[in-house]
């Protein structure tokens, strides 16, 4: 029997583990309902969903934790609610897809049922979209649909920044954008590309798709290893210590490398254009809403991280932060300046799959 050393989970506890989640699959944008009436017998009911294990039931399996007693493997706590196209994709892929991300996502999704429960109006909203950016210029809510690596389809909510015909526009003269335009950044997966070709089309509910394939991951470098230079201080400045200059390196360095990218501002520099951020002007836009901020501060995040773009010195295509795997969460509790500086709370994977939490002070430009 293929089964025996498997630590499965309970029928029992399958059925909680999908009712906490009322039913939907677990998988950020995603939200699909995984349970209906049989068609053919009026007394039973369609099942599409799985309970995903978080860390594998078997050895060899994705994620398996050895240090794990057998009634930890088929806990509760150790399982994910999902679609079945989710169910294998996050198996499939399980380098991508972390036993600490899934933690988090089934976080997320109970809070989205606890919510819906409380407030049923909010279902079929917005709920269960995220937002999605295409460019600088184009950033919506949006349904994740996909469960390809390499091709992303996204169900347009509403436009967030730039509205229905920019984004035509986008599709319409993509490849005659620079390549610096040619991104797209996910909130939700943490995840950004390059984009190979884009689609927008309409479906037969009448909503529109976009289809976009987009190019591989690249793997992160290990943040260890992102060098030496001058520490910043807290007032911004050069850090002078006993009259003379402090420096950072490993880990001190690819904090301070987040806060550098993000306070330059997209443009700056004269002769790279692309580089830079656009922390200010959502500064400027959007501080008055701190939820959105946020999450515009994240979207910024990844695309910087994951991105590659061309740097004069070497023509080498390369994010300006290699290191990252994915930003986890970002939140700004306050628009208060310190020193210019606004403070973004972030937890991110880095390297190997590390995580790391802590304050990114980052500069921005004020209006006068
Ligand atoms: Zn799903």
């Amino acid at each position: 029997m293929q089964n025996q050393n498997r630590d499965n989970f309970t029928p029992n506890t399958k059925r909680i583990m999908a009712e906490r989640v009322g039913w939907r699959c677990s998988f950020p944008g995603c939200n699909i309902s995984t349970v209906g009436p049989d068609s053919d017998d009026p007394t039973k009911r369609i099942n599409n969903g799985i309970a995903a294990h978080i860390y594998a039931a078997a050895p060899n399996g994705p994620r398996f934790n050895p240090e794990m007693t057998r009634d930890e493997r088929r806990h509760i706590t150790n399982g994910i609610w999902m679609c079945r196209n989710h169910g294998s994709l996050i198996d499939v892929d399980y380098t991508e897809y972390s036993a600490a991300t899934l933690i988090k996502w089934k976080e997320q999704a109970e809070r989205n049922a606890a919510e819906i429960l409380k407030e049923p109006a909010l279902e079929g909203n917005l709920k269960g979209s995220s937002l999605i950016q295409i460019g600088s210029k184009n950033i919506l809510y949006a349904r994740w649909k996909s469960i390809h690596q390499k091709k992303w389809d996204f169900e347009i909510v509403k436009s967030e920044i730039g509205n229905s015909c920019t984004i035509s526009e986008y599709v319409l003269s993509f490849s005659s954008l620079p390549e610096s335009e040619q991104y797209v950044v996910s909130e939700s997966q943490g995840d950004a590309r390059k984009i190979k070709d884009i689609e927008l089309t309409i479906n037969s509910e009448n909503k529109n798709i976009l289809t976009i394939s987009v190019e591989d991951k690249i793997t992160p470098t290990d943040p260890r290893k992102s060098g030496t230079d001058m520490a910043i201080g807290p007032d911004g400045d050069i850090f002078v210590e006993n009259g003379s200059f402090a420096h950072v390196s490993g880990i001190e360095n690819a904090k301070q490398m987040i806060s550098i990218c993000m306070s330059t501002l997209k443009g700056e520099i004269e002769s790279e254009k692309d580089l830079g951020s656009l922390a200010t002007e959502y500064y400027n836009r959007n501080s008055d809403d701190l939820i959105l901020f946020s999450r515009l501060i994240k979207l910024e995040l990844i695309r910087l991280s994951l991105i590659p773009i061309e740097r004069n010195f070497n023509k080498e295509l390369r994010p300006s932060l290699p290191f990252i795997k994915r930003f986890l969460e970002v939140s700004i509790v306050s628009k208060e300046l310190i020193h210019s500086r606004i403070q973004a709370s972030v937890k991110l994977e880095w390297g190997h799959g590390e995580q790391w939490e802590g304050l990114i002070p980052i500069f921005v430009l004020t209006k006068t």
